[in-house]
């Protein structure tokens, strides 16, 4: 996880900074451009290596003054973070592959083998290149150790420094619960035992943005009107993002720390934000039908606000921490399954919120409903070895009702 602090630049810092942030972008793109270069079909030699694209570096430093002028380890760990994001775009571990960074958007460097100095109890400095001792706000305490300090600034201009470190353990004791956990859009989170979150939103917020945004619309490019109003709204988008986040911290400590077992559903919540595909006129060939993009750009709007795959995340860091086991599941029918007989059938769903089976009757909070279903596929899933040793945990409310059978529940995957 990282550790990020609230860095404040004099004004000279402000230049010296967006310079190596200017520098690593750059050198990052020629990267990018390269890798692209070589890719092209029919080329017979090999893009260059992490060690030629080093000295091709020095070779650049020394013909370019403006670039020798920056820092050559902020540039040599640009290169090194690239060569990082192709390897984990090459092995899967992240899914996407390494891209151009755009001034004013993109801006960051990492600076390494960091000297921080604590300067009192609020305040500390860490010692940036060419920039001097740089310093932030100690909102929380410093890592055991900071090899390694990323320094970024946002669209909204806020400079940062973070550091990465192991995640910490959640303060907790066993309660011996596993809980199942049904992401959705209307309610954000909803436990099986029968307990609803909801992401923070604000109405007022969003009719500002639109506001702004339509207002930068009619202002002509790099106008100062212009650059205020994107400066306006880039602030009020970092605020709403920052609440997202912040709520996505708390709710899943809550979680880890209130239950042994947690079960996620596994969503593939890039395949799910797609957009649909167009729909040729079969009568005229220059025309296209209605295809509801608009509706489901709104839909992908609130999938990406909700957070599904942060909470996800966060929830599997802490929990590996802490002892507590997290289990993913297949999704398919969570929320036309039921619960006491098995029966799965779009109709089962009445409405957004009511669950009512259409073959025996049982009738639930549709979210709440689906949020059981899932407990019930993870504890009838299969542990890993190291997990088989102890009892499979009493569940919350939803132990009290009959459990499918294991049998039903792998019906219901293989129906996938
Ligand atoms: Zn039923």
């Amino acid at each position: 996880m990282s550790y990020r602090y609230r860095a404040c630049p004099t004004a000279t810092q402000v230049e010296g900074l967006a310079l190596h942030c200017q520098h690593a972008r750059y050198v990052w793109n020629l990267a990018c451009e390269q890798q692209s270069y070589y890719a092209v079909a029919g080329r017979v030699s090999r893009p260059p290596n992490s060690a030629s694209r080093c000295r091709q570096l020095a070779e650049a430093r020394a013909e370019f003054d403006w670039l020798a002028a920056g820092s050559s380890s902020v540039q040599q760990q640009a290169l090194r973070d690239w060569d990082q994001a192709l390897r984990n775009w090459l092995t899967h571990r992240s899914h996407r592959r390494p891209s151009w960074r755009k001034a004013g958007r993109d801006e960051g460097c990492c600076v390494r083998d960091v000297h921080v100095r604590r300067l009192n109890r609020r305040w500390a400095a860490v010692f940036v290149p060419k920039v001097g001792w740089l310093r932030f706000r100690l909102s929380r305490p410093l890592p055991a150790t900071t090899g390694m300090a990323r320094i970024t600034c946002d669209r909204a201009g806020r400079w940062q420094v973070s550091f990465t470190a192991a995640q910490p353990a959640v303060a907790r004791e066993s309660t011996g619960s596993a809980v199942g956990i049904d992401r959705g859009v209307a309610v954000t989170l909803a436990t099986s035992d029968g307990q609803h979150h909801h992401m923070p939103h604000s109405g007022k917020a969003d009719r500002k943005a639109r506001t702004l945004a339509a207002r930068m619309s009619r202002q002509r490019r790099g106008s100062h009107r212009r650059t205020a109003t994107k400066q306006a709204l880039a602030k009020l988008t970092a605020r709403a993002a920052d609440r997202r986040k912040d709520w996505v911290e708390k709710t899943s400590t809550r979680l880890v720390r209130a239950h042994d077992v947690i079960v996620f559903e596994d969503l593939r919540v890039t395949n799910m934000v797609r957009k649909p595909a167009a729909k040729p006129d079969p009568d005229n060939a220059a025309a296209f039908l209605p295809n509801r993009a608009r509706a489901k750009a709104g839909l992908n709007r609130s999938i990406h606000r909700s957070c599904w795959g942060l909470l996800a995340r966060r929830v599997e860091d802490k929990a590996s921490a802490s002892g507590v086991t997290v289990v993913t599941v297949n999704p398919a029918h969570s929320s036309t399954e039921c619960r006491a007989c098995g029966h799965t059938q779009p109709g089962n769903r009445e409405s957004q919120t009511v669950f009512r089976c259409l073959a025996c009757g049982h009738q639930a909070h549709a979210d709440t409903h689906a949020a059981q279903v899932i407990l019930a596929r993870g504890l009838a899933a299969p542990r890993p070895p190291q997990d088989m040793g102890q009892d499979p945990p009493p569940g919350g409310s939803a132990r009290g009702k009959p459990e499918p059978s294991v049998a039903r529940t792998t019906r219901s995957q293989a129906a996938a």
